[in-house]
């Protein structure tokens, strides 16, 4: 069988994918999560980037608003979300009456950071006659100063269905510049933030590794530059990747241009499919530090002892209440 000319690593199989805990500790912990889990009335919400055991033990595996919406839904009144702090207020605002848990305080995200309620004052100054429509991938504070939120599945959708034609799209660039040659009839002024974890990757990156399998589907989030939308074959959310794989019944191969993650969940709904990440190397390109700091340890440790209770202010979680039931009321295709 002819190798390929780099490594490729199964992300599934690497231990570099997960925590150095053994089989018999996962085990051990696993048992002790449900049980608190049980006893505490909570919920446990996994984002799609998680940790593999993580996810594993999640009721909930997604995106940050579709499991903020799951949280409001769920009878149990403590959300445990092992996600990034912004995802966690997120769920907060949509369910204020429960206590929403973050196992890890530090893990934050360079997206949500770039932008401050300050600099998008400085901004709506600068463009006073747009309407400002923000990534969920913001602060609590960011999303109450906007005229709406969107998702990376509903950017378009929510672009169009504004009356303004003027738009101001925060914070993340390439998904501004997508949804723009998507919406050509508005005007979208980009806001000059990104995902590094995205931003980093390159086609000439992705066209390695379809060198190597030239075969492959190439499936890309739009927080990729527009060199890497350019060659995708699909262009979606973490979780429409799931349906994405299944309008190509033909392809074995899969090359996601995502963060690596997402892999585990697609590994376990196609098993006899191979996924690829665009890098073509866990851990250097494609890799969220954020995303996996959250362990089985601080999962129990949170339910244990009720931490890391996550508050938003009743005025800014009113703002960003608005932003976010607007989008939400947004059909998918308008
Ligand atoms: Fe933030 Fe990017 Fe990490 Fe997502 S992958 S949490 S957008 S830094």
């Amino acid at each position: 069988m002819t190798q390929p000319a780099f490594p490729i690593h199964d992300p599934v199989a690497s231990p570099q994918c997960g925590s150095d805990l053994s089989a018999a500790e996962v085990a051990v912990l696993e048992g002790e999560i449900r049980a608190l889990a049980k006893e505490k009335d909570a919920v446990i919400l996994a984002h799609n980037y998680q940790l593999p055991e993580v996810q594993r033990i999640a009721d909930h595996v997604g995106d940050s608003l579709g499991l903020a919406v799951i949280g409001k839904q769920v009878p149990q009144r403590t959300i445990l979300f092992c996600g990034v702090h912004f995802m966690a207020e997120s769920a907060k605002i949509l369910a204020p009456d429960k206590r929403v848990l973050l196992p890890n305080l530090s893990a934050g995200c360079s997206l949500a950071d770039s932008i401050t309620a300050e600099s998008l004052e400085d901004w709506k100054a600068r463009y006073p006659d747009h309407a400002v429509v923000t990534y969920v991938n913001s602060t609590a504070e960011v999303k109450a100063l906007s005229d709406i939120c969107c998702t990376s599945a509903n950017a378009a959708s929510v672009v169009r269905s504004l009356p303004q034609k003027k738009i101001l799209f925060t914070p993340d660039k390439n998904l501004g510049k997508w949804v723009a040659a998507k919406v050509p009839q508005k005007e979208v002024v980009v806001y000059d933030g990104c995902c590094p974890i995205h931003d980093v990757l390159r086609a000439a990156n992705v066209n390695r590794v379809k060198a190597a399998k030239p075969e492959a589907v190439i499936i890309a989030h739009p927080e990729c530059r527009a060199d890497v939308v350019e060659i995708a074959d699909e262009v979606c959310s973490t979780t429409a990747m799931l349906s994405a794989v299944e309008r190509h019944p033909q392809a074995r191969t899969f090359i996601v241009a995502t963060e690596h993650g997402i892999v585990y969940q697609l590994k376990k709904k196609f098993p006899q499919k191979e996924f690829i990440v665009a890098d073509g190397c866990i851990g250097c390109r494609m890799h969220c530090p954020y995303m996996k700091m959250i362990d089985l340890v601080m999962v129990r440790d949170a339910l244990k002892r009720g931490k890391h209770e996550i508050e938003v202010p009743a005025d800014v979680a009113e703002g960003a209440r608005r932003a976010l039931e607007r989008m939400i009321a947004v059909p998918r295709d308008a």
